[in-house]
């Protein structure tokens, strides 16, 4: 019974389109293994949220466009307008991505295709909803989920990113840099963010790793503010 190597080899166990594992035996029928629709829902799941906060996020970009950045300094550059973000949250991103699947869904089940659901903030949760209802039929009987899981897969590490960098805080800024380079003080402006104690001069390249170096450092400032005085007075 063990012995039938070749014929072995030759037959090939029915493997998850998605990610090419074996299926196990009470999955024999199925286009895509358990793990990977259950991936594939808690994703769909996330999506709305992840879509409302960045839509206020684009929000605001909109409203500060043309106001210029808040921190003022003539070397300061403006933010730029975040276009991962816009282009997720705008028509022909994730409201589109999202129909395109159910389209083709309706389309293999002989459906209408969707039917209007206003703008994206309104036509998220809508697509996701078909979609979380229908995840079941496609991860069993349709041989193209697996491309719409990847897409999914993809559409939600492109929002989670976008939403990891917008939690990052402001940069507050710390001074200008004290450092003379060629006798010459530097005089860029210092940044530092809240979760990280090291400051790193853009320009000199001079870094200040700890709250002790900080402590250096306001002393080095007011060193060259006393001396700036001097030269006034
Ligand atoms: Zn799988
Ligand atoms: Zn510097």
């Amino acid at each position: 019974m063990h012995d039938h190597t070749a014929d072995l080899t030759q037959y090939e166990w029915p493997t998850c389109t998605a990610c090419r594992k074996p299926l196990w035996e009470n999955e024999y029928e199925r286009q895509i293994c358990r793990p990977c629709e259950d991936k594939t829902r808690v994703r769909l799941q996330e999506l709305p949220g992840l879509f409302a906060q960045l839509d206020t996020t684009a929000a605001l970009m909109r409203g500060a466009s043309g106001g210029g950045a808040p921190t003022s300094g003539s070397k300061t550059p403006p933010i730029p307008p975040r276009l991962e973000v816009l282009n997720l949250v705008a028509a022909g991103g994730m409201a589109t991505r999202l129909r395109d699947i159910e389209d083709a869904w309706r389309n293999r089940l002989g459906w209408t295709v969707a039917p209007w659901r206003g703008s994206p903030r309104q036509a998220v949760p809508e697509h996701v909803r078909f979609l979380l209802n229908n995840l079941p039929w496609a991860a069993d009987a349709y041989d193209s989920v697996a491309q719409d899981v990847e897409d999914i897969r993809r559409l939600h590490a492109e929002c989670a990113a976008a939403v990891a960098n917008e939690r990052k805080p402001g940069r507050v800024k710390t001074g200008l840099c004290p450092v003379r380079v060629d006798g010459q003080l530097c005089r860029a402006q210092l940044t530092a963010v809240a979760t990280n104690h090291r400051i790193r001069c853009g320009t000199c390249g001079t870094e200040w790793g700890d709250l002790g170096a900080w402590r250096e450092l306001r002393q080095q400032q007011d060193a060259v503010l006393a001396e700036a005085a001097g030269v006034a007075a």
